[in-house]
């Protein structure tokens, strides 16, 4: 395959988004070559594909912020060509061509092998949502959150959001969802939350401190979202916040803090090192419901990303978009 199919975005002008042939001299550096078999739309390629945020550090850029796919060619003695594998964060979709293109040449110590029990699809349909997900899940567990009380989690019909809630409800929590689409709610339940909550319960200003409901918290929307959550996170509670979905500013107090011990956790999935990258996927395959994972899951064609880079910015995607180049 001397070219490839390719969404390229060309420069920093939003519209230059286009699917092209590229040549394989065009790929960047790398040890290995994965011919990809699917990408996923995360809200961080939509800033990308749009431009709206500044995720995209060299032009032109292939987006795609995770792929799986299987090797072709490999000068790394961890693998050989025909081993499928899947590659989340490292920059890929923002310093280094990524995952929406029929081909990817990439560093070895960036690869996944595919843990026993996914498909290549299912592991895109996790992708870099489900994966953060799971991180979120054991940072909380790592702080011992209280089972006998809920667990909460914004954004949730979002990709991190709606891994969160099945991750959780399998785990035996009680989440509560909390959604801007109460028109989702029977998707919600459906994964497993107990209970869905409106946004606007958490946005509105709260108090130093509320009433103490929550043991713990996935929080995907950062923002006055975040704010609204720590006052009513229970004493020696813990929030997980992964996203900026709703806004990159936290106005808050300290008394949660000092005067409940709550613990504000930082989760990254994109330089997560590799021991905890490994245990993360290892549970994703074990632990995640496969019903669930599809019924959250839509595949779809390189060419409607675009359209769909845009939706997923204003809050309308549901779950999960697999993009499939194979
Ligand atoms: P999605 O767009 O799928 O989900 C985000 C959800 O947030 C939406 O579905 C919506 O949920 C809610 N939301 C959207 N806009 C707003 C708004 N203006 N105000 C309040 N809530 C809003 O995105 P992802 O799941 O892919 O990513 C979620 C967040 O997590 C993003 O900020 C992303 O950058 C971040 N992220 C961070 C990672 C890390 O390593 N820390 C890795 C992956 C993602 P609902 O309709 O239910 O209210």
């Amino acid at each position: 395959m001397q070219t490839f199919r390719a969404l390229v975005v060309e420069s920093s002008d939003p519209q230059s988004a286009r699917i092209r042939q590229a040549s394989l001299d065009e790929l960047p550096p790398g040890d290995v070559l994965v011919r990809v078999a699917y990408s996923s739309l995360n809200y961080k390629d939509g800033l990308a594909i749009t431009g709206a945020g500044k995720v995209i550090r060299s032009f032109p850029m292939v987006p795609g912020i995770d792929l799986a796919g299987v090797v072709l060619e490999s000068a790394s003695a961890h693998f050989k060509p025909g081993d499928a594998v899947l590659l989340t964060g490292y920059g890929i979709g923002e310093r280094h061509w990524g995952g929406m293109a029929e081909l990817a040449r990439v560093r070895s110590e960036w690869l996944v092998p595919l843990p026993e029990g996914l498909t290549l699809k299912e592991a895109m349909g996790i992708g870099t949502a489900g994966f953060t997900a799971m991180l979120a899940v054991m940072a909380l567990e790592a702080h011992g959150v209280d089972k006998t009380r809920e667990v909460l989690v914004t954004g949730a019909a979002g990709g991190v959001g709606s891994l969160a809630v099945a991750l959780l409800a399998r785990l035996g929590y009680r989440v509560v969802a909390s959604t801007g689409r109460l028109s989702e709610e029977g998707y919600l339940r459906s994964l497993g939350a107990a209970e869905v909550i409106e946004r606007s319960l958490l946005s509105a200003p709260a108090r130093p401190l509320e009433s103490e409901r929550f043991a713990g918290a996935v929080d995907t929307v950062g923002g006055a979202v975040l704010a609204g959550v720590l006052p009513r996170v229970a004493y020696g509670g813990s929030v997980a916040a992964c996203g900026n979905a709703g806004g990159p500013r936290l106005e808050t107090t300290v008394f949660p803090f000092i005067l409940r011990g709550v613990n504000l956790l930082g989760v990254d999935s994109v330089m997560c090192p590799r021991e905890q990258r490994l245990l993360a996927w290892q549970r994703l395959a074990q632990e995640l419901p496969k019903p669930l994972l599809e019924a959250m899951v839509r595949t779809v064609e390189l060419e409607e990303v675009p359209a769909l880079a845009q939706a997923i910015l204003q809050g309308q995607v549901r779950g999960r978009v697999v993009v499939r180049l194979a």
